[in-house]
């Protein structure tokens, strides 16, 4: 049977970095982004990171890596995996806004080398229990991951939102998706796929942890 493990991996209460791990089959998977704490702190954040990495798993451990999106914040931490043939999935909708904006983020940080790159477009199962879930709103391919072991479903949501009350009342708010009346209809929409999915618990970047059931449960 699969057993899935999740956790958070990092130092803040947030969870911008998380590691799925498979047993007995290794597959580590990434969103590696740097922390809230750390946003002006590239540097120490990647110094660190590395060092984390060195001690708690080589990157001979880590499978993939899914960028929920683009922005600085949220693969800041890439390149301490260039250069090998780990695989940085990331929606084709980014690498566009990438394309039409040089100021959309870091393009030495967001670029794997070439034959690093995987694009997406809309929802791709990538390994078994690991499926990219396409949730544009926050940026147009902006993505999400639903992790499946047995019954049990975990979906990190990363900047679906940027509080998990918005996730909660399926708002998109002015913090996190911009005033464009596509984009505030896809984010509602795709809050609303990913809680149709019923997952026991949502992982976000900049805010902890929503448990839904418990949530539905309590109202
Ligand atoms: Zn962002
Ligand atoms: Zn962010």
């Amino acid at each position: 049977m699969l057993a899935t493990r999740l956790s958070s991996f990092g130092e803040c209460e947030t969870a911008p970095l998380f590691l799925i791990s498979n047993v007995p089959t290794p597959c580590d998977l990434f969103g590696l982004g740097s922390c809230r704490h750390c946003l002006d702190m590239h540097l120490p954040t990647l110094v660190s990171f590395n060092l984390r990495l060195q001690l708690c798993y080589s990157s001979s451990q880590v499978a993939a890596v899914v960028n929920s999106h683009l922005h600085f914040d949220h693969c800041g931490q890439n390149p301490a995996l260039h250069g090998g043939t780990i695989p940085f999935w990331v929606q084709a909708a980014e690498y566009e806004a990438l394309r039409q904006d040089p100021y959309y983020t870091d393009s030495n940080w967001a670029l794997a080398p070439e034959p690093q790159r995987r694009t997406v477009r809309g929802d791709e199962r990538i390994a078994e229990g690991v499926t990219i879930i396409a949730t544009p709103g926050h940026t147009a391919g902006h993505q999400s991951v639903l992790v499946e072991a047995g019954d049990r479903r975990v979906v990190i949501g990363a900047q679906i939102v940027w509080h998990s009350d918005e996730f909660t009342a399926e708002v998109a708010s002015a913090a996190n998706v911009d005033p464009n009346v596509e984009l505030r209809a896809a984010a509602v929409d795709s809050i609303k796929r990913i809680k149709a999915l019923k997952p026991e618990i949502v992982h976000f970047s900049h805010c902890q942890a929503l448990r839904p059931q418990r949530t539905n449960d309590a109202a």
